[in-house]
């Protein structure tokens, strides 16, 4: 038995790529992530090998799109089951795990890994406004000081 794999989803790390999984898992959809340890092991080959890759039937492709929008389109809750906004417009889109640059110490640390040629040490996570590039705090939703 073989089944034609197309490509429905790419993202940077493997992480965001197997809680997709299990969501289409989770809709007894089979598939499959291609080229997560390459990438996990050296994250530089991400853009050369096209990202950590989700595939599926060609049969459930139409159907894995619209699970992983819904997916995408589902707003982040704390542990409060309260939707975390952004505190400057409000707004529920916004990219996650985005490295800040916006401290002494941060830019310190990419200083150092660019001079050494090492992976940054130190990198702070946090939530980043597309409406209003705002960057807070993912526990707190508190506004971070620009
Ligand atoms: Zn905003």
């Amino acid at each position: 038995m073989s089944y034609d794999l197309v490509t429905v989803a790419r993202y940077d790390s493997s992480i965001r790529a197997h809680i997709v999984k299990a969501h289409l898992e989770g809709h007894d959809m089979v598939c499959f992530v291609f080229d997560a340890h390459m990438i996990d092991l050296n994250p530089l080959v991400s853009n050369a090998l096209g990202g950590v890759k989700i595939k599926v039937r060609e049969k459930d492709a139409e159907e894995a799109i619209r699970l992983i929008q819904a997916l995408e389109d589902t707003p982040y809750t704390d542990d409060n089951d309260e939707v975390i906004a952004c505190p400057n417009c409000g707004s529920t889109s916004y990219y996650t795990h985005f490295n800040s640059m916006r401290d002494a110490r941060s830019i310190i640390a990419f200083l150092i890994a660019f001079w050494t040629f090492v992976f940054p040490i130190y990198r702070k996570r946090v939530l980043r406004c597309k409406e209003c590039d705002t960057e807070f705090d993912q526990e707190t939703t508190k506004q971070l000081e620009a």
